[in-house]
């Protein structure tokens, strides 16, 4: 087992046809650096950090996440390291700061918070900025970005935080600034955004729930979530189209990475660059060096047709048999 990793981890994800697709690991604990540089993780796609918030004891120091990060940055340099900032609310609460809402998915999540602890975002950032200083493989991500002006200052905190610390006598660098698409709002606004950005990643579970209404931990509807509902899909279309014609580059960053049958579609509509937990990178790389990107053409083309993700996955079986 160990030996066909190990084979399988220098090989590049390529279709028969030669369509190359970056594989990279989602991860928020240093622990998981391993599993991923033993499964190729061409680098962090997403490094949750409200992780390592979630299992502290009180919000961490500017100095302990310094410590943290550092570890992370240096354990995949020279590969990138895609840092996200605190994403807490909704599901993932801190057992040491109560936010109860009544409907917390709609509520004080992700940027939001962030915003409005403006000191708690400011050490955050001064701590991933100091902890890129010996590799300068890191780039900040934000998430549940929904509205123009939230990029607009989260730019404005990362600025003056490099010119802080620079003054301070740091000598840290401006890193690439990218924002999770994972609400439709974002999505719509996405050339209004671009001027703020330069790469963006999806979340793929946010913008399932988001699009579809639904919240998948709610047994009484959790039948109804489903990253190949037909509007997901025309979505994700749309999203690579747009960043295509914007230079935008993109990647995905969701459950739906894992899924054979949605990389099927992902790899034909374009995507490039997928992340994913590191066990489940060694199969879908063997998927896409088993498949031709030619033969998905003509099947996107047909799922365009279907009314349902039942009618999607039952068209897209046969070619998951085929690829074993
Ligand atoms: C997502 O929403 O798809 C995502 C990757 O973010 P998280 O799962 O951490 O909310
Ligand atoms: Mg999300």
């Amino acid at each position: 087992f160990m030996q066909g990793l190990e084979r399988l981890r220098n090989q590049p994800a390529i279709t028969r046809d030669g369509f190359t697709v970056s594989l990279l690991t989602n991860t928020g604990l240093l622990a998981d650096a391993t599993p991923g540089l033993l499964r190729g993780a061409e680098g962090v796609g997403l490094y949750r950090s409200e992780i390592p918030f979630m299992i502290h004891e009180n919000f961490p120091t500017e100095q302990e996440q310094y410590t943290l990060y550092r570890k992370v940055l240096q354990a995949y340099a020279p590969r990138p390291v895609n840092m996200r900032t605190l994403d807490i609310g909704g599901d993932k609460q801190l057992p040491y700061f109560d936010i109860s809402e009544t409907n917390p998915y709609l509520g004080w999540r992700g940027i939001r918070f962030s915003l409005d602890n403006a000191q708690l975002l400011i050490s955050q950032v001064r701590a991933m900025l100091r902890a890129d200083i010996e590799h300068g493989n890191l780039r900040l991500l934000v998430p549940m970005i929904s509205r123009i002006d939230e990029i607009q200052s989260f730019r404005r905190y990362v600025e003056k935080a490099v010119d802080a610390l620079n003054r301070e006598g740091h000598e840290v660098r401006m890193p690439a600034i990218g924002m999770m698409i994972e609400v439709p709002s974002a999505m719509l606004l996405l050339p209004r955004l671009t001027p703020y950005i330069d790469f963006v990643s999806i979340g793929s579970n946010d913008l399932t729930q988001y699009l579809l209404a639904v919240d998948r931990n709610n047994p009484r509807v959790s039948g109804l979530f489903d990253h190949l509902h037909p509007a997901v899909l025309v979505a994700l279309e749309q999203i690579h189209r747009q960043c295509e014609a914007l230079g935008l580059p993109v990647s995905l960053c969701g459950e739906m990475a894992s899924d054979p049958a949605a990389v099927l579609l992902l790899v034909a509509m374009g995507y490039r660059c997928l992340s994913l937990s590191a066990y489940n990178i060694p199969r879908i790389k063997l998927l896409i060096r088993s498949i031709n990107r030619e033969t998905l053409l003509s099947l996107l083309e047909q799922t365009r047709q279907c009314n349902s993700e039942t009618e999607v996955r039952a068209l897209l079986a046969p070619v998951l048999a085929e690829a074993g």
